[in-house]
């Protein structure tokens, strides 16, 4: 089976456990630098990124998620975990990952419609709409060539792919369909067939 780590810090981080047991998933809760040992992949789920990216900072628990991404571990980051997975943040000088090659804009959809939700195609993951919860969401302005764009919502970017790297500006861990967690976990067995 395969073991996946969860960053639970602060946020969204049960539902993503529950979605990834529910695909038969061994799920590990990340604090700590040594949590992150013996995992396939990872979860960065949503919450709030500034409170995250401080507490990433302890320990140096975000430098070891570094060194394994660049190792090709792959990566999940929802809302929140989506900025913090960006290189670039509209406007913040605050701590983030920096491994995929996107720039973020934060709370992007306007106070009226903070939060919402929304049929997306999603041609990667098939036939049929999928079901997006955005709660107080970014999304993505540019992207280097580099970069798949996976799904936009009236032509802003709210899913991408780099590499074993995906972030989603929604929640997928809130709505019962599991076609978003299956597609990461298609990356975590690809990489783990290398
Ligand atoms: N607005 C939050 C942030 O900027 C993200 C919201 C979420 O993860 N649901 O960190």
């Amino acid at each position: 089976t395969r073991k996946i780590g969860i960053l639970a810090l602060q946020g969204a981080f049960r539902e993503h456990s529950q979605a990834l047991e529910s695909l038969g998933c061994e799920v590990a809760e990340v604090r700590k630098p040594g949590d992150l040992d013996g995992i396939n992949g990872l979860i960065i789920p949503g919450g709030e990124s500034t409170t995250m990216g401080k507490l990433l900072q302890v320990d140096d628990l975000g430098e070891k998620i570094k060194r394994l991404a660049k190792n090709n571990l792959p990566i999940f980051g929802t809302c929140a975990g989506m900025i913090v997975l960006s290189k670039n943040i509209e406007g913040s000088d605050q701590y983030r990952l920096g491994l995929m090659d996107v720039t973020v804009q934060r709370n992007a959809f306007g106070r009226q419609i903070a939060s919402f939700e929304t049929d997306l195609e999603i041609p990667a993951l098939g036939q049929g709409p999928v079901r997006a919860v955005f709660i107080r969401a970014p999304y993505i302005k540019n992207v280097a060539p580099n970069v798949g764009i996976l799904a936009e919502y009236e032509k802003k970017i709210v899913f991408a792919r780099q590499g074993n790297m995906i972030a989603s500006a929604f929640h997928p861990e809130l709505t019962k369909d599991r076609r978003v967690h299956q597609y990461f976990l298609s990356i975590v067995d690809e990489q783990l067939a290398k």
